[in-house]
């Protein structure tokens, strides 16, 4: 029997040509796109104003198949963490963080990563492969209709960070539980860059989840390159890991900087600005104690932004195994920020979610089998 076709990661211009291929008119493949993504129904026959001859043939050529999930951990705090099985002994994990009005949903794009930066343990795992546009919107479409179920058990996917953690009830109005997502899961994004634009134009469309523009933010490590693509493609809200206020610095925690230096990605960075939904670009800025967040660095770095629109935020380090890097003190980190607000720009500090359970920033491991390495050991052994 041929392979059914999974309908998951089809944008809707997709999914209209995959129908119309099978003589079907436009309108129909739009009914099935909207009852999988705004209703999470996964089994034809459910989808009950379709006719029964249409339900008939994708029964016999598709399905609508997630990533299984192999686990599901609950922090303290609300923060939600899944990981899902994509393949022979790999995982990809996502996290679902709550506040008072919103759910946010930090997803994957890779099993792994290449870019290697020293402070992450995704990178530390090496690279295994690119996720699908299924794949990646599946960690969605999971998290929407897992939290969707625990809230009718009475779990609701909102909290009240300000006062006392208290799990709230949500608005009537809001029918669904993820209301924005942040490419900053595992892997380099822009390195897998047609799944993920695919997987992007779903969630901004308005027959699916409807999340604008500025409610889906794309967290790249400097890939120059395809953030020019991707002002062209999918302009969506950008946020750019800088992490070293110069190049001998960043470079050496950093290797991408190596092939695309400061210089030319704050250039790429001030270009995208022309279409971006915001009007600034998010500088994020791992704070890694005696390494870059010394007063010196901070004075360093509010002259190299100063021709940019920034908004930078600092994140305290998550430790991981032995990465080797320590976290800075709180009183360091204020002190850093201070300096970066006297010079007039907006800095915050990223609030850590999520680490009772290894779900904070940078700390997602998920299960990679590094082909990386087995193809070094495959060129040594043939070598020898
Ligand atoms: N590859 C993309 C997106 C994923 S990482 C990127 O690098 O931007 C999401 C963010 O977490 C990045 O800013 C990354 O530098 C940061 N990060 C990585 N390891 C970290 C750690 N151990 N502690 C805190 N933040 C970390
Ligand atoms: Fe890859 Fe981002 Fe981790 Fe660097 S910080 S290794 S680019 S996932």
């Amino acid at each position: 029997m041929p392979e059914k076709t999974n309908l998951l990661g089809f944008t809707l211009p997709a999914l209209t040509e995959w129908f119309a291929e099978r003589g079907e008119k436009p309108f129909r493949a739009r009914q099935v796109f909207r009852w999988i993504h705004q209703r999470g129904v996964d089994d034809f026959d459910a989808m009950t104003d379709l006719a029964k001859g249409l339900r008939e043939k994708l029964h016999a050529e598709a399905e609508v198949i997630p990533p299984q999930v192999l686990s599901e951990h609950r922090s303290a705090d609300g923060t939600t963490k899944w990981l899902f099985d994509v393949g022979v002994g790999n995982g990809v994990e996502t996290v679902y963080i709550p506040e008072d009005d919103r759910g946010t949903l930090c997803v994957s794009s890779q099993v792994g990563c290449a870019l290697a930066c020293t402070f992450c343990s995704t990178g530390r795992q090496g690279f295994n492969r690119d996720l699908s546009a299924g794949e990646i919107l599946g960690q969605l479409w999971v998290a929407n209709r897992r939290l969707q179920a625990l809230a009718a058990e009475g779990v609701p996917y909102r909290i009240d960070l300000r006062h006392d953690n208290r799990e709230i009830e949500p608005e009537k109005d809001e029918r669904r539980p993820v209301t924005n997502v942040v490419m900053m899961g595992m892997g380099e994004p822009l390195n897998n860059f047609v799944p993920v634009t695919d997987a992007m134009e779903v969630m901004l469309d308005d027959n699916a989840y409807g999340l604008s523009r500025r409610r889906v933010t794309l967290s790249t490590s400097g890939v120059v390159p395809q953030i020019r693509k991707l002002k062209e493609r999918l302009p969506v809200a950008l946020a750019v890991s800088l992490h070293a206020p110069n190049d001998l610095l960043r470079s050496e925690i950093m290797p991408i900087n190596r092939t695309y230096p400061i210089q030319e990605l704050l250039a790429a960075c001030r270009d995208y600005l022309e279409v971006a939904p915001r009007d600034f670009i998010t500088f994020e800025y791992v704070m890694l104690s005696g390494v870059n967040d010394q007063p010196q660095h901070a004075r360093e770095l509010a002259v190299l932004l100063k021709d940019t629109p920034a908004k930078l935020n600092l994140i305290p380090f998550n430790p991981f195994g032995d990465s080797g890097f320590q976290r800075t003190d709180m009183e360091s980190v204020r002190r850093f920020q201070d300096i970066l607000i006297k010079a007039g720009y907006i800095a915050t500090v990223r609030r850590t979610r999520g680490d009772d359970i290894d779900a904070a920033c940078g700390q997602l491991a998920g299960q990679v089998v590094n082909r990386m390495k087995k193809k070094t050991i495959r060129i040594h052994q043939e070598a020898a």
